[in-house]
């Protein structure tokens, strides 16, 4: 599932995965227990994959799934291409980070993972993809390496471009206390006018759109949205959406709700204004994606001023640790682990 169409960077495919269903919850509070046993990667990992036919559920080796996340974030012309070559270092800690931190999710299912943006994209390798390609030279170069907290692995979010500044994810999903989830400037991202969006829809549009789903279901009139509550840079926090009924939700709910509708490049973030013109609003925002974490667009520019991959991740995920841990022994059977609380 692509949910980025590609501009000046054409290396980013996907930029939007890792989105939690649930927040984070905070490894500060579940870090003032013991962090025992030491972080461990599985020696394998079950993703659930789409294929002609029907999905199916492949048992991959961690670092084959690993590959499969970096390869879904890049376009394959672009893998010899200095520097998105050496940013996916970068992103290869990150996808192996999310998937020790997030085994078990479809546990009750019977795998791990998914490979849409709920989990995070995964796709096969292409034609002419291979072991010589430089995503496997990347996972290769990163094996083992995790980002921890207080001695676990983290929830390593990212997304396409923050705008300039990121987003704290108690401020998207509420509900976190994960301090290395903090919004960070982002000076690589700042006043390019590439990071500017628009978007119009019409009123009647909106109304279908919002109807559409249980949460922003406002009845037979649409009347406008208003923004209720920013954070310190501006992203929206809340919006109030006035129809027949009127309703307050997380903006990042109601971004969830256009892009279902209209697709991932309509409300690109939740960094936004509306503006109305006779029966069309226009909204006008900054940036593409949650803005959690790590932010991809600001990664590359870092590469590009010889910035290293632990300096990169340490911006972005601020009291982190960069580790290499071992990998378990192959599991026999598929054995639902208990996801550790506050991960
Ligand atoms: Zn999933
Ligand atoms: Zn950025």
């Amino acid at each position: 599932m692509l949910c980025l169409s590609l501009g000046a960077f054409a290396w980013l495919v996907s930029g939007c995965a890792s989105r939690p269903a649930r927040p984070p919850a905070g490894d500060a509070a579940a870090g003032r227990r013991p962090a025992w046993p030491p972080p461990s990667l599985p020696a394998t990992i079950k993703v659930r994959v789409s294929a002609p036919g029907g999905p199916r559920v492949l048992t991959l080796p961690v670092d084959e799934y690993v590959l499969g996340a970096v390869r879904a974030e890049v376009l394959p012309s672009t893998l010899r291409a200095e520097p998105a070559s050496r940013a996916l270092d970068v992103q290869a800690i990150v996808s192996r980070t999310y998937a020790a931190a997030n085994l078990g999710r479809h546990a009750a299912d019977g795998y791990d993972l998914c490979d849409t943006t709920h989990c995070q994209v995964y796709r096969p390798a292409a034609a002419g993809e291979g072991p010589a390609d430089a995503a496997a030279r990347a996972v290769r170069a990163t094996r083992g390496r995790v980002l921890t907290f207080e001695g676990r692995v983290i929830q390593a979010l990212f997304h396409a471009d923050c705008g300039g500044r990121t987003a704290a994810a108690v401020s998207v999903w509420g509900g976190t206390d994960a301090s290395y989830l903090d919004s960070v400037e982002d000076v690589f991202c700042a006043r390019r006018p590439a990071s500017s969006w628009s978007f119009d829809a019409e009123e009647s549009g909106m109304r279908r759109a919002l109807n559409a789903d249980a949460r922003t279901r406002i009845g037979d009139r649409f009347r406008r949205v208003e923004i209720a509550s920013r954070d310190s840079a501006g992203r929206a926090l809340s919006v109030t959406l006035v129809g027949s009924k009127t309703i307050s939700v997380r903006a990042e709910v109601f971004r969830a709700v256009m892009t279902q509708a209209f697709g991932p490049r309509s409300i690109r973030s939740t960094w936004f204004e509306v503006v109305r013109d006779g029966t069309r609003l226009r909204f006008s925002g900054l940036g593409f994606g949650h803005g959690v974490g790590l932010c991809q667009h600001g990664t590359l520019r870092r590469v590009e001023a010889r910035q290293t991959p632990a300096e990169i991740l340490a911006h972005y995920f601020p009291g982190t640790r960069l580790q290499t841990v071992p990998t378990e022994p192959v599991r026999p059977d598929f054995a639902p682990r208990p996801v550790a609380p506050g991960q």
